[in-house]
């Protein structure tokens, strides 16, 4: 059997639809070894309604960590998706570093003051090319922090479908570099299915520079719903097949350990 993890996952403690039980009994139903919540977390912004209340973040890891202990069919990590900021390294290493959790995910939602995946509108008026670009910039200082175990969503700018107009791989071939120099995992989230994208991220023609640097990687819903728990995983786990992955990364307490992925395992 693969061993199915998820751990992109949010409930109501930030802009989830459902308690953590009903995530869990899906889960287990889908046959999931391990899944993970990773409810939003910013710093900087307390007027943001889909992020954590920060006088809600113990009750959120108490609440998760008793579930840990009730179960033993699947694991149960606690995980934030943290949105990463230039320049405030040390506020949010400071938050992350007084936290009990399994795993710190790096996300830019951000530029400057506005967000990149809110409304397209943000986009009117400027270069695509430069966007993109300097949204790559922002990731890699994301990565070079070592805050971070994983990156969410690295290409999120896709997100509206806009294109680069040239060749943006010696970009993807740098990103998968530092992420093995600063050894921060990949993350494939197949919500960009949902997205005007219609595709996962990061763009999968180039899985293969993520591989070629031994990247670890993982797979991701980015569920807000116990619905979307797996959605899509067995194309990406194909895509990872094809790109010669051969194990998956899995966390715990900080620590990632790798799993033996046997694709060929896959039913479809
Ligand atoms: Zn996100």
């Amino acid at each position: 059997m693969l061993y199915i993890t998820d751990y992109h996952i949010y409930t109501n403690y930030s802009d989830g639809t459902a308690e953590p039980e009903e995530y869990i009994s899906t889960a287990i139903k889908k046959g999931f070894k391990e899944i993970g919540f990773s409810e939003h977390l910013n710093l900087f912004r307390t007027d943001l309604t889909w992020c954590i209340d920060m006088q809600k973040v113990p009750d959120y890891i108490s609440h998760i960590s008793s579930l840990k202990n009730q179960l033993d069919n699947i694991k149960i990590k606690t995980g934030f998706e943290i949105d990463y900021y230039p320049g405030k390294e040390k506020e949010i290493n400071d938050i992350i570093s007084s936290l009990n959790i399994d795993y710190a995910i790096g996300s830019i939602h951000f530029i400057g003051e506005n967000t990149v995946d809110s409304s397209e509108d943000f986009y009117n008026g400027k270069s695509f090319n430069d966007i993109f670009v300097h949204y790559f910039e922002i990731v890699f200082e994301a990565i070079k922090s070592g805050l971070f175990d994983f990156i969410a969503h690295c290409d999120l700018i896709r997100i509206f479908g806009l294109k680069y107009q040239g060749n943006p791989e010696p970009l993807y071939r740098h990103l998968a570099h530092l992420m093995a120099k600063h050894e921060v995992a990949l993350e494939i989230n197949t919500n960009g299915k949902n997205k005007p994208l219609g595709e996962f991220y990061p763009d999968v023609r180039f899985l293969h520079l993520f591989k070629k640097e031994n990247v670890p990687v993982c797979v991701n819903s980015d569920a807000h719903n116990p619905g979307r728990i797996g959605e899509y995983f067995s194309e990406a786990y194909q895509l990872l097949k094809d790109a010669g992955y051969t194990e998956m990364c899995t966390f715990n307490r900080r620590e990632r350990y790798m799993i033996p992925a046997d694709f060929s395992l896959l039913s479809t």
